[in-house]
């Protein structure tokens, strides 16, 4: 049995946060048009999935209408590292990559550890050269030494992720003008600050149509003969992600309007959620106090390939848990998973804090060293107890801890853990501590959908003329327990491509 969520429409647009998604149900609307003369498509937000999807239908000829709760177009690519992962791109063979998407499948599944939807997967890999080529070929390029292994999370073992120089904005420059085109042309009509807040379905539960409310709150019903769900995650609706995945949302780095509205459309349609279990946090972020959602003032610098930890990192329980300079990226983001609450403490003494490389990039030693007096995450004790009573975690674990690791130092012993670069113990007071928490940027939970990305009810079968794409299927369908390289933005443009392209075959 899949794992399923549940959150009713009232309790949504009670609780979504941000002013974004603010009106009530629909008690009265205005029909803009005719059943007959219905849109061949209606896309649900003009984002990475939403403007493919609707660039591709309306070059083969259908009616397309989006619909875009922002003022903007292009969602989250604003702010995304729009890094991809594909087999196959122009990209890699100008480089004499050899590389397939039943590879690609292979190293994606691995790195996941099987936890990603195989049938998702599998649609996405087999897709997303096609996805890159495309965007090649209007005018997308790469960084001068990309395809890479990786960067960032586990690597490949081929170099199959790429991305662009300004990052998430790079695929914008090519989809906007490739969507103003077709709208110029009469192919896209476009509803910027307007929300979908209801699906219309006939007597059978297919969707026919889209209810939206304009920024004046006037509610309308747009028909359309297919309706696509692009309406992003939840990563910016505190209560709807603690809902879905159990974890509060630390801080608040996605896209404002990643609200949910798609999960609630869906599921009040018969869809289902699922996937919310396999969540995971980004590994090291320093937030700026515990109101959650806080800012993500800067992360903690851990990979050991470019700086080799000095410190010892603990828990809330005073412990080491974790080999500090172990080279996996999964391993540690695994390893605070199970920590409570996902933090822990970097510990230090006067000599690391005087030899050490820079612990937070971008941050002046100046900056750093005054945090100690004035920053919640940050504490300097004269006594590892008192560092203890200051953080809160227990003074008589914490000087046990260090003792334990500085004295396996002294008498030549293996670390507990296995860590390898111990350059020096914990002795000379005052002692630091700054806590890093673990972060999120996407939801993990989405829409069941099935091999034609249409939405799915729980016994499997489809809803009539409505599909889904993007963040709204779920990160962990498409990505897993894990961060897999590229596993949002890939997927988010092929499926987008392929429910445009395949409108037919989908539709039927
Ligand atoms: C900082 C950051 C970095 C990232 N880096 C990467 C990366 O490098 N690689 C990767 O694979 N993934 C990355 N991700 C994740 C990835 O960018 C997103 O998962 C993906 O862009 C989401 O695409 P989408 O089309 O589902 O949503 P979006 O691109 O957010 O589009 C959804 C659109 O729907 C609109 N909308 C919302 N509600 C409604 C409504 N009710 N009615 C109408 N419109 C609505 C929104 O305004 C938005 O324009 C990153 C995410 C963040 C936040």
């Amino acid at each position: 049995m899949p794992n399923t969520h549940s959150i009713s429409k009232r309790t949504f647009l009670k609780t979504a946060g941000a002013g974004v998604l603010t009106s009530v149900l629909p008690t009265w609307r205005r029909a803009a048009h005719a059943a007959g003369d219905a849109y061949d498509l209606i896309v649900i937000g003009a984002g990475t999935a939403g403007m493919p999807a609707a660039i591709f239908a309306a070059d083969r000829g259908a009616r397309v209408l989006v619909i875009e709760k922002s003022p903007v177009l292009g969602g989250t690519l604003d702010r995304s590292g729009g890094q991809m992962s594909a087999a196959g791109t122009v990209f890699q063979k100008r480089k004499g990559i050899k590389d397939t998407p039943d590879a690609h499948f292979e190293d994606h599944m691995r790195i996941n550890h099987w936890s990603s939807d195989p049938m998702v997967t599998r649609l996405f890999v087999d897709n997303a050269g096609e996805s890159l080529n495309w965007l090649a070929a209007n005018g997308f390029e790469v960084l001068d030494n990309h395809p890479v292994k990786g960067a960032g999370h586990e690597f490949f073992t081929t170099a199959r992720y790429q991305w662009g120089k300004d990052n998430g904005k790079s695929i914008l420059a090519v989809t906007e003008p490739l969507f103003r085109k077709a709208m110029a042309e009469g192919k896209i009509d476009l509803k910027l600050d307007t929300g979908a807040v209801d699906l219309v379905q006939d007597g059978t539960g297919a969707v026919v149509g889209v209810t939206a409310e304009s920024d004046t709150g006037t509610l309308t019903d747009y028909m359309g003969k297919n309706v696509l769900l692009a309406s992003g995650g939840c990563a910016s609706n505190p209560r709807m992600f603690y809902d879905m995945h159990g974890v509060a949302l630390a801080s608040q780095v996605a896209y404002p309007y990643s609200q949910g509205a798609g999960f609630v459309l869906g599921q009040g349609a018969g869809g289902f959620l699922r996937y919310g279990e396999k969540y995971i946090g980004t590994f090291g972020g320093l937030l700026s106090d515990d109101n959650f959602p806080a800012t993500l003032e800067g992360s903690f610098e851990h990979h050991p390939n470019i700086r080799p930890p000095w410190e010892i990192y603990v828990n809330a329980n005073g412990e080491r848990f974790m080999c500090e300079d172990n080279p996996s990226i999964d391993y540690r983001e695994r390893s605070l998973l199970h920590q409570p609450g996902e933090r822990m403490w970097v510990v230090a003494d006067q000599d690391m804090i005087e030899k050490a490389p820079e612990w937070i990039p971008r941050w002046s030693k100046e900056k750093f060293m005054d945090s100690f007096g004035s920053h919640p995450m940050f504490a300097k004790a004269e006594s590892l107890t008192a560092l203890a009573a200051k953080v809160g975690i227990p003074g008589s674990m914490l000087a046990g801890t260090v003792k334990s690791y500085n004295a396996s130092i002294n008498e030549g012993l293996p670390d507990a853990f296995g860590r390898q670069h111990r350059p020096a113990q914990l002795k000379r007071g005052p002692f630091y501590a700054v806590r890093f928490t673990a972060w999120q940027l996407k939801s993990f939970a989405g829409l069941a959908i099935d091999a034609k990305l249409r939405v799915i009810r729980p016994d499997g079968s489809h809803i009539p003329g409505l599909f889904g794409a993007g963040e709204v299927i779920g990160g962990g369908a498409t990505g897993g327990n894990a961060y897999t390289n590229g596993s949002m933005v890939t997927p988010a443009v092929t499926f987008g491509r392929l429910v445009g392209q395949r409108m037919a075959v989908f539709g039927t």
